[in-house]
C-alpha cells in the first residue's frame, strides 16, 4: 500500500479536491492501526463533512473500511438471505417480528446488531430483556444458527468492520456524525461485511430520528441505496416516518411483548404494516416473491421461528418478561383529539426513566420505558389516562415527565392531517 501524509490528505480534502483510491485506503488502513492520529482524522471528517465526496469516494471509503475486518460469506447456506437496517428511532421494534417472519418465508436472516445509546432504543437491549438470552454468538454458532432456524439476530464481533468502531466514537465527540458520507460508509460498510445477498434499508426522518429533514433523509437513502449496489448486494431504501414513535411502547421488555403481539396475529397496526411492507420488499430483493408473509403471520409459523430463535441463544421464549418496580400514570387534563406525540420526547422520556443509557457499556433497566394509550388521530376523554411511565427507580418520574409534557397536544383536531408512514421509496 502506498504511504501517504496525512496532512496532505486533509489539506486535499480541506480544499474540495476528490481524494485518491490510495490516499483513502491508506488514510483508513492508518487510522485504523494507530499511524494516524485522532486529532488528524478528526479535520479529516470535519472537511469531508463541509466537502462531501463524491459517489466513487465514497465506494472506495466504505470498501477501506470493510478491508478493515473479515467478510461474512454466507453463500454455502443453501438459501437466499436479506438483512434489514434501521437507522433508528422511538419504539422503533421492527426487526424483532421481521427477522423470524422473513425467515418462516424460507429467506435467511443475518442479523448483527447494536446496542443503544441515547434516547433511541437498541435491539439487542430490547432481547436482553428476555430471561437467558445472549447475543454474543461464536461464528460457528452464527453460521450453525443461521442454517437450522433460518435468523439470527447478534452482538457484531470486533472482527466486523474495526476502522468503524473508531471512526464512529471519534465522529460522536467532533461533531460530524451527521456527515453523509461517513454515515452512509460507516452504515453500509458493516451491512455488506455482514454477507447477506439483499438489504432492505429504513431510513427514518422526523423528530426522533437522526436525519429530521425528508431531503437529508432522502440523500442518505440514496447514498446508501449506490453503495450496496455497487458492492453487488440487491439494495433498496424506505424513507419511513419517526415525527411519531411506532407503536404504544418504548422500551426494552414492553416492546419484546408488543412484538410478541405481531407475531401471535395482533399489534399495533403501524408495526405491523411496517414489518410486512419490509418483509415483502427483503422477500422480493432475495427472488422469494411468492410468499405473502401476512399468511405466515396468521398461520403461527413467523411465531414457531421466533421461539425456536430465542431457544438457540438460551432464552425462554415462555418466560415471564421482567417489569418496572413502579409506574406512574398521566391522564388527559381535557377532552379531544390527540393530534401530536413527539417521538424525539417520547424517546427521552424513556431513556431517562432507565430504558437507555447515557454512557457504554452502562446497563439499562428491562422493563422501564412509556406506554402511551393512544396515538394521534385518537379520541381521548379528560381524565383517561395518556401515558404509564415505569421505571424501577421512582425519583426519575419527574424528569422523564419535563420532557414527555413538551411532545403531545390535544385538541379539536378539526386540522388533523396524520402523516403517513412511509413517503418514499428509493432503488438504484
Ligand atoms: N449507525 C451506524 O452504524 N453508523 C452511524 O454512523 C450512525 C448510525
Amino acid at each position: 500500500m502506498t504511504r501517504h501524509d496525512a496532512v496532505e490528505v486533509i489539506t486535499a480534502k480541506r480544499d474540495g479536491r476528490v481524494l485518491s483510491d490510495s490516499q483513502i485506503d491508506w488514510v483508513v488502513a492508518a487510522y485504523t492501526r494507530g499511524e494516524v492520529a485522532h486529532e488528524q482524522m478528526s479535520a479529516l471528517a470535519m472537511a469531508i463533512l463541509l466537502n462531501g465526496m463524491g459517489r466513487h469516494e465514497i465506494a472506495r471509503w466504505t470498501a477501506a473500511m470493510i478491508a478493515s475486518g473479515d467478510r461474512l460469506d454466507l453463500s454455502g447456506l443453501g438459501r437466499p438471505t436479506a438483512d434489514k437496517h434501521s437507522t433508528g428511532g422511538v419504539g422503533d421494534k421492527i426487526t424483532l417480528p421481521l427477522a423470524p417472519l422473513v425467515a418462516a418465508c424460507g429467506v435467511a436472516v443475518p442479523q448483527l446488531a447494536g446496542r443503544g445509546l441515547g434516547h433511541t432504543g437498541g435491539t439487542l437491549d430490547k432481547l436482553e430483556s428476555i430471561p437467558g438470552w445472549r447475543a454474543e454468538l461464536s461464528p460457528r454458532e452464527f453460521r450453525r444458527q443461521l442454517g437450522e432456524v433460518g435468523a439470527v439476530i447478534c452482538a457484531a464481533g470486533d472482527r466486523l468492520v474495526p476502522a468503524d468502531k473508531k471512526l464512529y466514537a471519534l465522529r460522536d465527540v467532533t461533531a460530524t456524525v451527521e456527515a453523509i458520507p461517513l454515515l452512509a460508509s460507516s452504515i453500509m460498510s458493516k451491512k455488506i461485511a455482514g454477507g447477506a445477498g439483499a438489504l432492505v434499508l429504513d431510513v427514518k426522518v422526523g423528530s426522533g430520528a437522526f436525519l429530521q429533514e425528508l431531503d437529508r433523509g432522502r440523500e442518505l437513502a440514496r447514498t446508501m441505496v449506490e453503495l450496496g449496489t455497487d458492492a453487488g448486494v440487491e439494495t433498496v431504501a424506505l424513507v419511513t416516518d419517526m415525527a411519531t414513535p411506532l407503536g404504544f411502547t418504548a422500551g426494552n421488555a414492553i416492546e419484546v411483548a408488543e412484538s410478541v403481539e405481531v407475531l401471535a396475529g395482533g399489534g399495533p397496526a403501524d408495526v405491523v404494516e411496517l414489518t410486512l411492507t419490509l418483509a415483502r420488499e427483503m422477500l422480493a430483493r432475495a427472488g422469494m416473491t411468492e410468499v405473502d408473509p401476512a399468511d405466515r403471520l396468521a398461520d403461527g409459523s413467523a411465531m414457531d421461528v421466533w421461539r425456536r430463535m430465542i431457544r438457540a441463544q438460551g432464552g425462554d421464549p415462555g418466560a415471564a418478561l421482567p417489569t418496572a418496580r413502579e409506574s406512574y400514570v398521566a391522564t388527559s387534563p381535557q377532552s379531544g383529539v390527540l393530534t401530536r406525540l413527539d417521538a424525539r420526547a417520547v424517546g427521552v422520556a424513556a431513556w431517562r426513566l432507565g430504558a437507555g443509557r447515557e454512557q457504554l457499556g452502562q446497563p439499562v433497566q428491562s422493563g422501564a420505558g412509556v406506554v402511551w394509550h393512544a396515538r394521534p388521530g385518537d379520541r381521548v376523554d379528560h381524565g383517561q389516562p395518556l401515558f404509564t411511565l415505569l421505571s424501577d427507580d421512582p425519583s426519575r418520574f419527574d424528569r422523564a415527565l419535563e420532557a414527555l409534557n413538551t411532545g403531545w397536544e390535544v385538541g379539536d383536531g378539526v386540522d388533523h392531517v396524520p402523516s403517513p408512514l412511509i413517503h418514499e421509496r428509493i432503488e438504484a
